[in-house]
């Protein structure tokens, strides 16, 4: 109580750990429609952007075109974009360190680096092998997006309305096993309802949801529903409260910084304050949020988190500490 109180006394201030659960400017940086590594106004996110919004942690997901590429090629891509991550982070390494636990995170965010953490959008990448699991994990991948707007091997998307799978398949089962085993985080952002309910039935550790929205708010199948916000923490997980402006108002033209602030409000009014977080998205759609128009807005959300009551404590998890927690409990999870 009084650690928390001592925290409210003090002045206005950036919080003090700020991590965002998903953005697709690692795509973009290897397609070549940015250099991720020097500052432009291109897009949403750059290396020289994030210092400036005072971003502590990221994950940086490699996305795997279905369509664009084939089968076969999918986990080649996702390695692909682990050679390039690596090489982005020795390129910026004064101010970006890549991370590979949770113990590898706070060491970084503490010598006043941004810990960058890989994740994989799509379990299409998996080409139906669970050793190609144990590949990504081996090249450092830490977060596994299950579906993406495609369903997959290992279960249905929510932007597929054949669900073929009518949920987890068997093998995504047990790709949920294996991610709890090697210790890297599920992600049911784009999954189904029904896959997301399979997920937390399989996982014997907490998971996230990188970049969603709030369906109670917007009635959209890419949102979670409340019963899915519960069953995500009542198994301890955490959901990134996306900034897509499509996902948060309709018409999206009147969304804005608000409507994130919303999210979050909603989900600590539902559950409590554990199981917010922040996930951008940042640099997987186009146009704007306003007042979020960017990774330097960042800190306006611990701002308008504040103006709306709530205490730095509950910030600081909603902005960081969440995630980190979760991440926490895959490790030790895995570890037993
Ligand atoms: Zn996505």
């Amino acid at each position: 109580m009084t650690g928390t109180m001592a925290l409210d006394a003090a002045p206005a201030f950036p919080p003090p750990f700020l991590v965002d659960l998903h953005t697709d400017a690692l795509h973009e940086h290897m397609c070549g429609r940015k250099d991720m590594t020097r500052r432009t106004n291109r897009g949403h996110l750059d290396i020289p952007r994030m210092r400036e919004g005072g971003v502590n942690g990221q994950i940086f997901a490699v996305w795997v075109s279905p369509t664009e590429l084939k089968p076969g090629e999918y986990c080649d891509f996702a390695l692909t974009g682990a050679d390039e991550f690596d090489r982005v982070c020795a390129k910026c390494a004064e101010y970006v360190s890549s991370v590979r636990t949770p113990g590898e995170l706070r060491q970084a965010t503490a010598a006043g680096r941004i810990a960058a953490v890989l994740g994989v959008e799509g379990g299409h990448v998996l080409e139906g092998r669970l050793e190609n699991l144990d590949r990504l994990f081996g090249r450092g991948v830490r977060v596994l997006t299950v579906t993406w707007c495609n369903s997959n091997e290992l279960g249905d998307s929510s932007s597929d309305n054949s669900k073929p799978h009518g949920g987890l398949s068997p093998l995504g089962r047990q790709a949920v096993r294996r991610m709890n085993e090697l210790g890297m985080i599920v992600d049911v952002s784009h999954s189904a309802d029904r896959t997301v309910f399979d997920i937390l039935d399989a996982s014997l550790a907490p998971v996230i949801a990188s970049h969603s929205g709030i369906r109670a708010r917007r009635d959209f199948n890419r949102n979670l529903t409340d019963e899915e916000l519960r069953a995500i923490a009542a198994h301890g997980g955490a959901v990134g409260v996306v900034f897509l402006p499509y996902f948060l108002r309709e018409p999206e033209e009147q969304a804005s910084i608000e409507d994130v602030i919303e999210c979050i409000d909603h989900i600590c009014q539902l559950v409590g304050p554990d199981h917010a977080a922040l996930g951008s998205d940042f640099d997987g759609f186009g146009g704007k949020l306003p007042e979020l128009e960017d990774v330097t807005k960042m800190r306006a959300i611990g701002a308008g988190l504040r103006r709306r009551g709530f205490v730095e404590g509950d910030i600081a998890k909603i902005s960081g500490l969440n995630f980190v927690r979760v991440w926490d409990a895959v490790q030790a999870r895995a570890a037993t």
